[in-house]
């Protein structure tokens, strides 16, 4: 994926694209897929870094949704796991089984648990990922060592997927781009262009690395920005009333030896009536989430007091350890777009949380809602929307089976994995320069060879892309990261042809983004 390459692209004002998508995160990133899956022309437009947004800061969950098979929501039930599976399918160098363990302690939960994960196990039909049985207090103590046992009964151990966000969002990138689409990060879409009767023709951008600005013209333009999804309506039509109420939910990440073994702890009823995960994940342990609601979208959101101590208090009445705020590596915040409530209510939780997708009258089609499991499936319900919108048939949609960039069977162990098909070639760059094999951190198993490698093929420009996005450190240790940003700006230097004063600037950019992620203790 070469920036460059792609700039010059979006040059040619005479072209006209098929379909220009606003938002590089999950769904942004769905509709390119599809849509360069049906032969179509695409280009890609993100503010930020691909997954900057809510769709690096997830739980890194690929499900069905447990939650919403117990408030009735079937058909959003049915339509994920067929996602689950085909993505386990077609990415399976970052999208694995992952067994979760529902401790039990009285025989009311053990028989509501058991009876509805097997119909969790039944919905996924050929898609399953493995039986749900129950275990007994021996077993659960041996695979979750560190489970509060005063009371214990078993517990119940289903399967559902587990991912990595943020590079799932690169892959993507990269199998769309590799099949032709044109896509950009740091590219924002400042306003959109409209003809003499009003419809949408295409959209005035910027490239916000040179701030030079262009138009490009387009059928269908496409609204993906998630929380952000008022603006571009309100570009659209300024009377347009608002439609997004963003949703906080946060996460803390800790030491794998909190839980203790592989398996994933799932507790269903927290004391404000939602779920909680600790999930092993890289190496550590990903514990959450909350439903806060906030009032403005944000790219940087940060995690509320309220919500960390609701987290720890939570998590900590089902350990025999209770964790503490100095035991937090790293805190993430994440905006859910939720659909706004209607006047007076401000619960989220009960909105259904199926995307939809809504064509205004000059022609802008937006996605909401939804999650990360059926990001494809979004972007072929809103790809099905062009002849609605232009006249013109699109091809048949064939994502489904679209294998993602990095596709392999034989993958490596260890972060390795992740990188699939690439790792052969970033290991070659560490061979033949043996500076590039050295470990960025010592905490953590990145080298150098790979921040170059990000650089050349993943569209990394900033010290924050690599460090946040390409590699994870900064979710997964803060101060680490903090630690790691002058190393990483020098290799980015040297790649970039950039001075001191941009090492400077990039590691100052970087810290004070580091900060959010920090808990004071
Ligand atoms: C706490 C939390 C946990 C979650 N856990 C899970 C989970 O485990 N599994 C799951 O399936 N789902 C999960 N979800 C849901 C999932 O993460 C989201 O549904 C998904 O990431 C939303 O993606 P998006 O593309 O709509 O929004 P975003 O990822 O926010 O992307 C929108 C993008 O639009 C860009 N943008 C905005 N304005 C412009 C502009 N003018 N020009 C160009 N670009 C612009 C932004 O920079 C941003 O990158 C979770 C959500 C949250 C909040």
């Amino acid at each position: 994926m070469n920036r460059e390459e792609n700039i010059k692209q979006i040059q040619d004002s005479s072209k006209v694209w098929d379909i220009a998508v606003i938002g590089g995160g999950s769904s942004g990133l769905g509709v390119a897929l599809d849509a360069i899956s049906r032969g179509m022309s695409v280009v890609l437009l993100e503010k930020a870094d691909f997954a900057k947004g809510t769709s690096s800061r997830s739980t890194k969950l690929v499900h069905g949704g447990v939650r919403y098979l117990a408030q009735g929501d079937v058909m959003l039930v049915l339509e994920a796991l067929k996602e689950r599976g085909k993505l386990l399918k077609n990415a399976p160098h970052l999208a694995h089984d992952q067994p979760f363990i529902i401790p039990i302690y009285t025989w009311f939960d053990r028989i509501q648990y058991s009876v509805g994960l097997k119909l969790y196990d039944w919905m996924s039909g050929r898609l399953s990922l493995g039986k749900s049985t129950f275990i007994s207090k021996k077993e659960t103590i041996k695979r979750l060592p560190a489970v509060l046992q005063k009371g214990l009964m078993g517990g119940v151990v289903y399967h559902d997927g587990q991912f990595d966000d943020a590079r799932l969002a690169l892959d993507i990138a990269q199998t769309a781009d590799e099949a032709g689409a044109c896509i950009l990060n740091y590219t924002k879409v400042n306003n959109l262009e409209k003809d003499s009767s009003g419809k949408i023709t295409g959209l005035k951008i910027q490239d916000l690395l040179t701030r030079k600005k262009h138009i490009i013209q387009a059928k269908m333009v496409v609204n993906a920005t998630g929380v952000f999804a008022d603006k571009i309506l309100q570009m659209d039509n300024p009377e347009a009333p608002k439609m997004i109420q963003p949703s906080q939910g946060i996460h803390l990440v800790m030491d794998l030896d909190f839980l203790g073994g592989s398996d994933a702890l799932m507790i269903p009823k927290t004391r404000d009536g939602r779920v909680l995960f600790a999930v092993p994940w890289h190496g550590k342990l990903v514990v959450g989430t909350t439903d806060t609601l906030r009032e403005k979208p944000k790219l940087e959101p940060e995690a509320l007091q309220k919500e960390i101590d609701f987290v720890l208090e939570t998590a900590g009445g089902y350990l025999t350890r209770k964790p503490t705020r100095a035991d937090i590596k790293a805190v993430f915040a994440g905006l859910r777009p939720l659909a706004r409530p209607q006047e007076g209510s401000t619960k989220t939780k009960e909105i259904s949380r199926s995307h939809k997708v809504i064509v205004s009258e000059s022609g802008l089609v937006t996605l909401t809602g939804g999650k990360w499991t059926t990001f494809r499936k979004m972007g072929e319900d809103t790809v099905d929307h062009f002849q609605q919108v232009t006249g013109e048939k699109p091809g048949a949609s064939t994502s489904l089976d679209m294998k993602i960039h990095g596709y392999s069977k034989q993958l490596q162990k260890g972060h390795w994995q992740l990188y699939g098909s690439d790792a052969l070639a970033i290991q070659a760059l560490a061979k033949e320069e043996p500076k590039l094999a050295e470990k960025l951190h010592p905490d953590f198993p990145n080298i150098a060879a790979e921040v170059i490698w990000a650089v050349r093929n993943e569209m990394a420009v900033k010290v924050e892309d690599i460090l946040s996005r390409r590699i994870r450190i900064l979710i997964l240790d803060a101060q680490a990261a903090i630690e790691t940003a002058e190393k990483v700006a020098q290799l980015m230097a040297i790649e970039l042809h950039k001075d001191q004063v941009w090492i400077s600037q990039e590691i100052q950019d970087f810290n004070k983004v580091a900060e959010k992620y920090l808990i004071r203790k």
